[in-house]
């Protein structure tokens, strides 16, 4: 080929930022790769899921943007694929397309009252208190003030989070580059309880220590936990035995468990064998319908039939993400993932030509953002090892020149590398003007506006 290789990756989130580094890192191929994003800014799940108090896994944004500099990347943002532009049309641009727009929708716990007003899924609390530009502001500022105790479902990374965030104080919150609003929404919280509910045992739960011990350590909070919540069965001491992860986050848990509480003005329970069978409620949710449950001794847990309640005007399920399809693209339902072998994307069996996949739209929503590095760097192997061995499509009708034209006819309305760069030094004043290092802009139009200086 004459000319660079022409890669487009979809979505600029760790996997895609990941994958368009691994393209320009090595030099038997040459490659040109604009990565495009659907809002104004890169990084998704890195700005808009990783809590903005875990400043040290947030700071990964400062390496995915030197991927940004290089030589033959460019950002596109602003640009949705299916909406303003096709994939056909993406094909016919360039010679190869690496989706990874991830896993961005919840998953329900479909139990009856799940839709009252009140009951919202941690994806929706994750986007708000991250300033994404969909989030649902009004929503949270309505309920936010007007909750005295919330339960969180799931006990996995995201529900530690969202019940850090909701106990924090806002004094341990305000070094973040949480938009204004957030913070402000938060101080207005007379929250006093907030109940974390995991189904099986302490053995099975899926958060990780570091995390966890996070929850004990909050300024405003004591953790409380039942001691009665320490079952185990057979399996669990078996995994005990053989995870050290797993034996450091039960001993977390006992420690807990042997707390007196202090008085403080919050308190965060954490329950295990507790699962939500109904959220009743008239206008709002009021309280949550609890089954205990039973280990039954290869992992998994049985109803016991007990019900308790617990009172609840603020319900969270955080209970896993989940892809979505893409128009023209082959898609699982069941899993929520797009079909593929060693990251080629597969229909009928067969390898779509010059479609990819990395990430959790690969994958599904596990591991961390490390994780996709390496799953990143595996799809591109296989494209390289595709474009060797000359089973990439002939490229398309259209040239460079034509999309570099399209995108010029676009120019208004996408954001390119350097409109982000405006973006980035509007949030670092805005932040800088209340004295924080950044301010996350949350509003589409003010980040449109910022992107052009
Ligand atoms: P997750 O780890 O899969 O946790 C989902 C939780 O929901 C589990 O406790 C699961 O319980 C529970 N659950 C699922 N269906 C349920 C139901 N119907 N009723 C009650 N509980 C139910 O997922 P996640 O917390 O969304 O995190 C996604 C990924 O991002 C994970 O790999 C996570 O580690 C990562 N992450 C990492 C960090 C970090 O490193 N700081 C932060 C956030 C997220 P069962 O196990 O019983 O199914």
């Amino acid at each position: 080929m004459d000319r660079p290789l022409r890669v487009a990756v979809i979505g600029s989130g760790p996997s895609g930022m990941y994958a368009a580094d691994a393209l320009v890192n090595q030099t038997a191929i040459p490659v040109s790769v604009d990565v495009i994003d659907r809002l104004p800014v890169p990084f998704g799940l890195v700005r808009y899921g990783v809590a903005p108090d875990h400043l040290s896994i947030r700071s990964v944004r400062d390496t995915l943007d030197k991927t940004l500099d290089k030589p033959g990347v460019r950002f596109i943002g602003n640009l949705e694929v299916g909406r303003d532009i096709s994939m056909a049309s993406l094909h016919d641009y360039f010679d190869a397309i690496v989706l990874t727009y991830g896993a961005s929708r919840d998953r329900r716990l479909d139990i009856p009252g799940e839709d009252l007003d009140g009951s919202i899924a941690a994806t929706d609390f994750v986007a708000w208190y991250c300033g994404h530009p969909d989030a649902d502001r009004a929503t949270f500022e309505r309920l936010l003030p007007t909750a005295t105790s919330a339960v969180v479902v799931g006990v996995g990374n995201v529900a530690i989070d969202v019940t850090r965030v909701l106990a924090k104080t806002v004094g341990e919150l305000d070094h973040t580059d949480m938009p204004q609003h957030v913070l402000e929404t938060l101080r207005a919280s007379n929250l006093t309880d907030i109940h974390l509910l995991g189904r099986r045992g302490p053995a099975q739960a899926t958060f990780t220590t570091k995390e966890l011990k996070e929850l004990g350590e909050l300024l405003e909070a004591d953790v409380v936990v039942d001691p009665a919540d320490l079952a185990f069965d057979e399996a669990s001491e078996q995994a005990i035995a053989t995870d050290k992860a797993i034996a450091r986050n039960v001993e977390v848990i006992r420690e807990w468990s042997r707390r007196e509480q202090t008085g403080k003005p919050r308190r965060v329970h954490v329950h295990f064998l507790a699962r939500p069978v109904e959220l009743r409620g008239d206008d709002r949710v009021r309280e949550v319908v609890v089954e205990r449950t039973a280990l039954d001794g290869s992992g998994g847990v049985t109803g016991t039939g007990v019900l308790t309640t617990i009172p609840a005007d603020l319900v969270v399920r955080s209970v896993g993400y989940r892809g979505t399809a893409l128009d023209e693209v082959p898609f699982d339902e069941r899993r929520g993932v797009i079909p593929n072998a060693d990251g080629r994307v597969q229909r009928d069996g067969a390898s779509v030509p010059g479609e990819y996949v990395a990430g959790w739209i690969k994958r599904g929503p596990t591991g961390i953002i490390g994780t996709n590095k390496k799953d990143a760097a595996a799809t591109v192997a296989s494209l390289l090892d595709d474009v060797q061995n000359g089973t990439l499509p002939k490229p398309g009708n259209a040239s460079a020149e034509q999309f570099d034209q399209w995108l010029a006819e676009h120019a208004n309305d996408v954001v390119t590398t350097q409109g982000w760069r405006s973006i980035d030094e509007a949030e670092r004043a805005l932040g800088q003007s209340a004295g924080r290092p950044r301010t996350t802009i949350h509003d589409t139009d003010a980040l449109l506006a910022a992107s052009r200086g």
